[in-house]
């Protein structure tokens, strides 16, 4: 027992001493500790009320797009004129969409009411980027369908896959190819950029 008490008591005594020199070196260590943060947050703020033409020039190429991409309205007008040559009404039903709009999008069948209609959250779909459309049948009697059966024209194809054979000469890729969830009315130009490149703020060019 006393053996036990003698040893218990031994850090005490003994530590009250160098616990000065600890607790001193402590107190150094908070003070920097609180110099630094003191610091960063000095640069944090700084920086944030006047950020400088560097970062600015850095924020450029990421731009939030609002809009289709050029080529791909001029290649949508294109489709548009092609398709009614041969006797098919189409509309552009969707084309750029912002990131709310494909959150609230990818809501739908899921925490909204209504049928999924993406697969993907903002950010991920080349519609955020201008890079999309997605279109339907207008019919003679000017009902817009996705029927993709229909022969309006009467010429023995179905129109669907013959505005799909003109939008892919004019070099949009059909997401009705995609093996996982095929995506019918939807037609991109990715212009080689995957979404990865463009969320980092990669932009293909104009022309
Ligand atoms: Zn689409």
């Amino acid at each position: 027992m006393i053996e036990r008490n003698q040893t218990s008591r031994q850090p005490v005594v003994v530590g009250q001493v160098p616990m000065e020199i600890v607790s001193r070196s402590r107190r150094n260590r908070n003070r920097l500790l609180l110099l630094i943060i003191l610091a960063v947050s000095a640069i944090f703020i700084w920086k944030n009320i006047w950020p400088n033409e560097q970062s600015e020039l850095e924020n450029t190429p990421a731009q939030p797009i609002t809009d289709l991409h050029p080529i791909v309205l001029a290649k949508q007008e294109e489709l548009i004129a092609a398709t009614k040559k041969i006797g098919i009404s189409i509309l552009i039903t969707d084309g750029f969409r912002s990131h709310e709009e494909q959150d609230a999008l990818y809501a739908q069948g899921r925490t909204a009411e209504g049928n999924v209609v993406t697969q993907v959250k903002g950010g991920n779909s080349y519609h955020n980027y201008g890079l999309a459309i997605d279109f339907a049948l207008r019919t003679k009697k000017d009902k817009v369908v996705w029927d993709m059966t229909y022969d309006g024209n009467g010429n023995g194809e179905s129109d669907w896959m013959e505005v799909v054979s003109i939008a892919k000469g004019l070099g949009f890729t059909w997401g009705g190819d995609w093996e996982n969830f095929p995506d019918y009315p939807h037609l991109q130009m990715d212009f080689g950029y995957t979404i990865r490149q463009l969320k980092s703020g990669l932009r293909p060019p104009a022309e």
